[in-house]
């Protein structure tokens, strides 16, 4: 078993991410195109008449002033530091997924074959995202690419940088997704802190980081509910059943 490089959580052989902070990694990546979308709107409703120059006291209301950030956030750029530093304030979207992409694709090894038919193993030169260099392209390349990313220690780099990305911009958007605390106890620790989160594919424990497939929790559920029926039915004055 190796370590996560994110949290003390342990991670399979020769990965560096915890199923915690892999399925979380997952998760940013597929909320990112729809939280941009959110930040598109605020800059939309600007170029169109506000209500108040309609029939109004003949004073335009101000526009809605978009925040600066937005415009930074959804603009084009790139990374002048290297992925991994955060010497930067605010970058764009599309400049940090780009420059992950070409950073993981450096370490991808692209197989090619040498006129004698030896394969030769070498640095992919460029990552080339199948739906172009937008948020959305950028967002299923990183996805395609994260098993790989996952074996790689800078990982953790790139957990933290979305992190502060995706943070940023729900900070903005105030889009966050919601989280559906569990009945059942964790299987591993006992503890009521299963949670589902929107957008994830499993439900985690916040109090040991144990994660279950929803299908497993809805076994175990089951399994609970019925050692709680089977007790209240052997002990109807018992404790359960006040
Ligand atoms: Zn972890
Ligand atoms: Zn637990």
């Amino acid at each position: 078993m190796g370590s996560c490089a994110i949290c003390p959580r342990t991670a399979a052989d020769g990965v560096h991410a915890c199923p915690v902070h892999a399925e979380e990694l997952r998760a940013w990546l597929a909320e990112l195109p729809y939280q941009a979308r959110f930040l598109e709107e605020f800059i939309e409703p600007a170029g169109r008449p506000t209500a108040g120059r309609i029939g109004g006291t003949g004073r335009a209301h101000a526009p809605v002033p978009v925040d600066l950030r937005v415009l930074v956030l959804l603009g084009p750029g790139r990374l002048d530091a290297a992925p991994g530093s955060d010497d930067d304030g605010t970058p764009p979207i599309l400049a940090v997924l780009g420059a992950w992409a070409g950073h993981i694709a450096y370490h991808y090894p692209a197989v090619g074959y040498d006129r004698y038919g030896t394969a030769r193993s070498q640095p992919c030169e460029q990552a080339w995202p199948s739906y172009g260099e937008t948020i959305t392209g950028w967002c299923a390349w990183l996805t395609a690419y994260l098993p790989f990313a996952l074996t790689l220690p800078l990982v953790a780099d790139l957990h933290r940088q979305l992190g502060n990305l995706i943070h940023r911009i729900r900070d903005l958007t105030h889009a966050v997704p919601h989280r559906h605390p569990q009945a059942a106890p964790c299987p591993r620790c006992d503890a009521h802190a299963l949670v589902a989160v929107d957008g994830q594919h499993g439900i985690t424990c916040t109090a040991c980081g144990n994660r279950l497939e929803r299908d497993e929790y809805d076994q175990h559920a089951a399994a609970f509910l019925q050692t709680i029926q089977a007790e209240q039915e052997a002990d109807p004055g018992g404790p359960a059943a006040a």
